[in-house]
């Protein structure tokens, strides 16, 4: 038996070295390292897996956080209302542009920011809403999509961890995680559903007035060579890393139901078990298992993890300190907000390695070793 790892990039690799290898060569031999052919190419690819107007690709999912704020035209004072059970990147931006992080709860269902919450946390300040499509699973963006129309918010969503998601809109249609508010904002970092060999990131709208904004805002603000007409920033996708992405994209598909396959699993054995809650998977959207994260009740998290650990077997807590708590955020003076469902899965939640490799004995081994220490 292989390792266990959290992600296993190395077979997933091995899988796909020929074509890999060939057009990383081809970048380099054409020595085409910056917009090169294949950052078209793959902007173009993910446009039509997608279904959106445009695609704007960019250095990291951070920076396409901050492109979009800055490309709708968030100004010092500004709020933006996001949840605290989230990775840092999501509200730092936030925060680096001067703007005012309005930290509000998760559904304790779903991970996902609460419907409720959102609309308490309405001033006459708010600009923005950032939902994050937390480990794979799409927020209520039908509920969000109404909120924002109702009270004139933009929305940027946080499609980090969902990439390929499908959501059902109330009008009926099906469309892809990303794509429902004015800017989705992905992340290419290796171990993410869609992840190159460094570094990458994206923007997708489908208002191309925005987009001609943001592809300025990414490229040193610049509408024609050397006339810069607003303050923007350098961040541009490798041209070797869309030449990966763009074979990794024809696989997102397979890489998705491998992904689910191991949460089916995971689910059959864990379900049943007192004091364990399973992912929840919501009706509205297809589950894309960016992290499988179980909530304990009544366990102790921590020895579990540990326990684990001695057996060679790695698990993770996505997020141990949530973002109003952090340091960072002195200043708005956000760690004595009360956002108890947070603080109580801060607390409960542990992730359990899920990737495209996962091997049969592994996941045997794996919720052996849970259930083993959960009966005792
Ligand atoms: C990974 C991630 C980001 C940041 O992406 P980077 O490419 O690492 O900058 C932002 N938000 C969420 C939810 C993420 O998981």
């Amino acid at each position: 038996m292989k390792k266990i790892q959290m992600v296993d990039l190395g077979s997933q690799y091995e899988k796909i070295k020929p074509a890999i290898d060939s057009a990383i060569t081809e970048v380099i031999t054409n020595a085409n390292f910056i917009n090169g052919q294949e950052v078209i190419n793959f902007s173009e690819d993910l446009k039509d897996y997608l279904g959106v107007n445009n695609v704007i690709p960019c250095a990291n999912g951070t920076d396409a956080l901050q492109i979009a704020m800055m490309a709708l035209d968030l100004r010092p004072g500004d709020e933006v209302i996001t949840p605290s059970f989230t990775y840092i990147a999501t509200t730092e931006v936030i925060a680096l542009l001067g703007l005012t992080p309005i930290f509000v709860e998760v559904n304790k269902d779903t991970f996902c920011i609460d419907i409720e919450a959102i609309e308490q946390a309405i001033t006459p300040k708010t600009r923005a809403i950032v939902p994050v499509h937390l480990y794979g699973q799409a927020s209520d963006m039908n509920a969000i999509m109404a909120i924002a129309r109702k009270h004139n918010l933009f929305v940027i969503e946080d499609n980090a961890q969902a990439i390929g998601s499908d959501y059902h809109l109330s009008d009926g249609t099906v469309v892809k995680t990303g794509t429902i508010g004015d800017i989705g904002c992905t992340s290419f970092f290796p171990s993410k559903n869609l992840g190159c060999y460094g570094d990458g990131g994206a923007l997708f709208t489908n208002n191309d007035q925005l987009a001609k904004k943001i592809k300025m805002i990414a490229n040193h603000g610049q509408s024609k060579k050397y006339y810069h007409d607003v303050v923007g920033c350098n961040s541009r996708l490798d041209t070797i890393q869309a030449a990966v992405l763009r074979i990794k994209l024809r696989q997102l598909d397979n890489y998705i139901d491998a992904r689910r396959e191991v949460a089916d699993y995971y689910d059959s054995i864990f379900g049943p078990m007192k004091g364990v809650k399973i992912p929840f998977r919501s009706h509205d959207s297809r589950h894309v298992f960016h992290q499988y994260t179980l909530t304990l009740d009544g366990f102790d998290r921590d020895a579990l993890s540990e326990f684990l650990a001695k057996k060679d077997i790695p698990s993770m807590i996505y997020y141990p300190i949530p973002a109003h708590r952090q340091k960072m955020f002195d200043s708005f003076g956000t760690a004595s907000l009360n956002l108890p469902v947070t603080d109580w899965l801060t607390k409960r939640v542990i992730s359990l390695p899920i990737h495209t490799e996962m091997q049969i004995e592994q996941l045997d081994l794996i919720t052996k070793t849970v259930v083993e220490y959960l009966n005792n």
